[in-house]
C-alpha cells in the first residue's frame, strides 16, 4: 500500500475567490496547496473592462502571504483572445458525454478541468437523508455513471484533463437559506480529496500529469519546480472557516476526516 507520495506543487485552473475580507479570508486555503491559479472573478458588479481586472488583480496580489506564489489571474474572454490558436478549456465537466467530447477530439487543443466534488459524490449526495445545500454546485452532480466516468478520465493519465477545482466560498447563511446560492468551497481540502480519488482508483501514479503537468503544458507554462510530499494520514476537514464580520464558510466536507495530508 503507497504511504507517501511526492508531487510537484499543483495549480488550480478554475477559482473563484471572491473580493475584499472574504478575498483576504479564503486565498491562504488556495495558495497553502497551490502554486498558481486561474481566477474566475464572478464578481458583482462583474469585471467587464482590463482596467477593472487589474484592479482585482492587484487586490488578490496584495491579500498574498509576502513572498510566495505566482497568480496568473484573468477572465474568460481575454483569456481566449491571449491564445491565438484557440485554444479551448471544458471548465469542470460533469458528464459523461463531456469526457467522451473530449477523449475524442483530435485538434489537440482543447482540454477539461475536473472538480473534487464530481470525482466524490453523485447527485444522491444532495438529498441523502434531507436537502443537503452544501452539496448544492452547478453544474449540479450527477448520476453515478458519469461520477464514474470522470474519475476514469481523471485518472488515466491523459494529458487533456487537469485540475480545476471550481472552489467558491459562500457564506453558510446563504447556503443555508429559503433560496441556497450554488457553490463548493473546496480549498481546504482540495488536494486531500484528489489524493483520496487517485488512492482508490489505485492511480496515485497518474495524480502529478493531472494535478501538476497538464494543465502547465496545456496552458504553454512550465511546470512548478517545487515538490509536495502528501502522506496517508488522517486530516480533519475544519468545520467552519470564519470570515471577518462573523460570518462563517462551510467547506467541502467540513468536519469529516480525509485519509491524506501533506507533510
Ligand atoms: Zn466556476
Amino acid at each position: 500500500m503507497t504511504r507517501s507520495i511526492t508531487l510537484r506543487r499543483p495549480d488550480d485552473w478554475h477559482l473563484h475567490l471572491r473580493d475584499g475580507e472574504v478575498l483576504k479570508a479564503v486565498l491562504r486555503h488556495t495558495t497553502k496547496q497551490f502554486a498558481r491559479a486561474i481566477v474566475m472573478p464572478n464578481l458583482k458588479p462583474p469585471i467587464t473592462r482590463v482596467a477593472l481586472a487589474r484592479d482585482y488583480r492587484e487586490r488578490i496580489l496584495a491579500a498574498l502571504d509576502p513572498g510566495e506564489a505566482v497568480f496568473i489571474e484573468t477572465i474568460l474572454r481575454p483569456l481566449l483572445k491571449d491564445f491565438p490558436a484557440l485554444k479551448v478549456v471544458l471548465e469542470h465537466i460533469t458528464t459523461e458525454s463531456a469526457a467522451d467530447f473530449v477523449l475524442a477530439d483530435t485538434s489537440g487543443r482543447l482540454g477539461a478541468t475536473i472538480t473534487p466534488q464530481h470525482l466524490m459524490f453523485n447527485r444522491n449526495a444532495m438529498f441523502t437523508g434531507g436537502l443537503r445545500p452544501h452539496f448544492y454546485c452547478l453544474p449540479v452532480l450527477k448520476r453515478e455513471r458519469h461520477r464514474l466516468a470522470l474519475r476514469k478520465a481523471a485518472t488515466s493519465g491523459d494529458p487533456r484533463f487537469f485540475l480545476g477545482t471550481d472552489s467558491a466560498p459562500h457564506f453558510r447563511a446563504l447556503k443555508e437559506a429559503g433560496c441556497g446560492c450554488a457553490g463548493i468551497f473546496n480549498a481546504p481540502a482540495a488536494m486531500h480529496s484528489y489524493c483520496t480519488v487517485f488512492d482508490e482508483e489505485k492511480a496515485l501514479g497518474s495524480l502529478e500529469a493531472f494535478s501538476s503537468l497538464n494543465g502547465p503544458r496545456f496552458y504553454g507554462l512550465p511546470p512548478n519546480e517545487d515538490w509536495v510530499t502528501w502522506t496517508r494520514t488522517d486530516y480533519l476537514v475544519p468545520e467552519d472557516i470564519p470570515v471577518p464580520g462573523g460570518a462563517t464558510i462551510h467547506p467541502f466536507l467540513g468536519g469529516t476526516k480525509l485519509a491524506w495530508s501533506a507533510s
